[in-house]
This record gives structure tokens, sequence and C-alpha cells, in this order.
């Protein structure tokens, strides 16, 4: 029977790429990557040769059924997507189902993503939250706030760097200017920055400097 392995891959600092990962791809027949150049480079560091075929989310719902096929001739195959854990706001959720119809085993290896080091670091409560990855950008996005303005767990959010004011200043919109957040910026990376402090301090800081990077917003719950 064969295994599809779900690995994650580093969101920044390449020595967060487990032992166990770098072994799992090294022994895939073929491994699955969003975008082949990207992950090329990554795979070239680790020397990891295998063949890689192209998963990407605009086309993954198409080529699900041939993957499935093709995974069904081989013992092992391996997912990665550009950075992170796959199928977390990147491709792989249509796939890994597709195999569980199919008979194929999963296994999702434990690895890099930017939830948990945004929420554990943040200071902000993380005994229970919610993640929402991106918010829609146009249709959508009001209702989703107001959906949010009731949530009494803390948000996680992925926001791009050119939304984040835009962001900010809807946070202090519908969930009122007195609410904590944390913006974490580039983790992991050499200029990894979090940013703690009412929405209003935290969008004034932001407001100040052109932003760059990749970034995870957490919201604290509504204080009592
Ligand atoms: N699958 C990835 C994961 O496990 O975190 C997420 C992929 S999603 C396409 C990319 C988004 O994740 C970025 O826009 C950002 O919101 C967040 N992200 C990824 N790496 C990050 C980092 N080093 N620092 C902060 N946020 C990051």
């Amino acid at each position: 029977m064969s295994t599809l392995f779900i690995v994650p891959t580093p969101i920044g600092n390449l020595e967060d790429f487990t032992l166990r990962a770098i072994r799992v791809l090294k022994e895939a027949d073929f491994i699955l990557a969003e975008d082949t150049r990207t992950s090329k480079k990554l795979l070239d560091h680790y020397e990891i040769s295998n063949q890689l075929v192209s998963h990407h989310i605009h086309n993954e719902h198409k080529t699900v059924e041939s993957v499935v096929e093709r995974l069904q001739h081989v013992t092992s195959a391996a997912l990665i997507s550009d950075a992170g854990t796959p199928a977390i706001s990147d491709p792989g959720f249509l796939l890994i189902r597709a195999c569980y119809e199919a008979g194929i085993n999963v296994t999702c290896l434990p690895g890099p993503n930017a939830i948990i080091p945004a929420i554990v670091g943040s200071g902000i409560p993380c005994d229970r939250f919610i993640f929402e990855g991106f918010l829609p950008h146009k249709k959508g996005r009001q209702t989703k706030w107001k959906e949010l303005a009731l949530e009494k767990r803390s948000i996680v959010l992925y926001e791009s760097p050119h939304r984040l004011v835009k962001c900010l200043t809807e946070i202090r919109t519908f969930l009122g200017e007195d609410r904590e957040v944390c913006v974490a910026r580039e983790i992991s990376k050499l200029h990894e920055e979090f940013k703690r402090g009412l929405v209003t301090e935290v969008l004034t800081h932001f407001e100040a400097k052109k932003v760059k990077g990749e970034i995870v917003i957490v919201i604290a719950p509504p204080a009592k």
C-alpha cells in the first residue's frame, strides 16, 4: 500500500527542517511541490534530488485524479508547499481527501507552520483560538469582520504586507480601539518582529513605515 507523506518545510530559517522530513523526502518515489523552482532551491540545499512534480492550488482539482493514479503505483510520495505545512492556506486538502477515498495512506509530519509560533510568541491567550487564514479581499470581508466581532476566542489571520494597515484599521473599526493585537512578521527570519499592543498603537507603528515581509496577525479575545 502506498503512502502520501505531507511534509512541512521551513518558513524562513532552514534549520527548522526536521531530520525526519529530510529522510522522508529522500526516500519518496517523487515529490509533489507547489512551485517546483522554489522547492528545488530548498531541496538542493539538502541534497535531495528526487523527481519534483508540480502540484499547484490552481490546478489541484483537475490533477488530483491523475496524481492518485500515479500514487497507486509507488511505495511513497511526498507533498510539500513553498513553505510551512501543506494544505494550510496552500494546496493539499483535495489530494489528501482523494487519497483517503482511494485507500492510500496519508501521514502528515509535524513541522514548520506560521500559526503556532505567532500565537504562542504573541503573549495573547493561546489555549483556544480560531484560524481564519486570509480574509476575503473584497466581497464578504465586512460580513466576516461582523462575524469576528462576536468571537470570544483569540483569532489568527494571515495577511499580506500591503494590506496590513487596512486590516489593522478594520480591527479598530469592527472590534474596537482597545483590542489587543500582535503582528508577527518574518517569523524565524533575520528581520523577525513581534509588535504587540492595542490596535491603535500597532497601527501607528506600521503606518509610519513601509511594511515588508510575511505577516500573521493575532487578535486577543475581547476584554471582559
Ligand atoms: N502553509 C503555510 C504555513 O503552514 O504557515 C502558509 C502558506 S500561506 C500561502 C503564506 C502566508 O503564511 C503568508 O502570507 C503569511 O501570512 C504566513 N507566513 C508564512 N511564513 C511566514 C513567516 N515566516 N512569518 C510570518 N508569516 C508567515
